[in-house]
């Protein structure tokens, strides 16, 4: 785990995409729904709600995300009494949630973090020193464009790779992404990407090297 105060290897800030996640489909609905029934109260909070000090961010398990106002949070996406609520957010007063832009990043590549939601695709730029990821493909094209002048061709189709990244925050404007060392769970629904996928990495050789890099440049500064 990153101590804190380190430099974030993926900073500057402008590195956040604010990409919002995919758009809701049933599935995520139906999860939704089923994370709304879990209520919260005193005799589960603990378990249910992690304070990060070093991070400045109080993970919420169930939505597998850090969340700012815990009392909204409590109130629109669980059960529970208003009695609930007040007794909850009274034993995390003293629990101080650092602004989004402010909060460290984890160190890259570690495993994934175990009380945020699972890791998604995202894509790390491959200039050195850049370190922009988004979880958009059209994203990371606009970034690679607009900041490093490059045009897809046939020689240099891409410029990026596939990583596998977490966040703190789900909201478009707070995203800021780590990369964390992750395997793809092979799931039905994934299948037909995983090919188009591992062609990305093999068409741009080792792309850790290339991202070895970019923590090495930026560990520099
Ligand atoms: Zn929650
Ligand atoms: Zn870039």
């Amino acid at each position: 785990m990153a101590s804190s105060g380190r430099k974030s290897p993926h900073s500057p800030p402008t590195s956040a995409q604010s990409d919002g996640p995919a758009s809701a489909t049933t599935h995520v609905q139906t999860v939704d729904t089923q994370k709304k029934s879990v209520r919260i109260s005193t005799s589960n909070a603990n378990e249910y709600l992690l304070y990060l000090r070093d991070y400045g961010v109080l993970i919420c398990r169930v939505h597998g995300f850090a969340v700012r106002q815990l009392e909204n949070h409590l109130r629109i996406a669980h059960q529970g009494s208003a009695k609930d609520r007040r007794e909850v957010v009274g034993m995390f007063t003293h629990c101080r949630s650092r602004a989004p832009p402010t909060v460290p990043l984890l160190e890259p590549l570690q495993e994934p973090f175990e009380a945020l939601a699972l890791p998604q695709k995202a894509f790390l730029c491959a200039a050195p020193e850049c370190g922009v990821i988004s979880i958009s493909r059209d994203g990371i094209r606009i970034q690679c464009n607009k900041a490093h002048g490059w045009r897809s061709s046939a020689k240099q189709r891409i410029y990026w790779g596939q990583v596998w990244v977490q966040t703190f925050f789900n909201a478009a404007g707070p995203q800021r992404y780590f990369t964390v060392d992750y395997e793809e769970q092979p799931t039905p629904t994934e299948e037909s990407e995983t090919p188009a996928a591992a062609s990305i990495g093999a068409s741009e050789g080792r792309f850790d090297d290339i991202l070895k890099k970019c923590d090495y440049d930026l560990d520099k500064h």
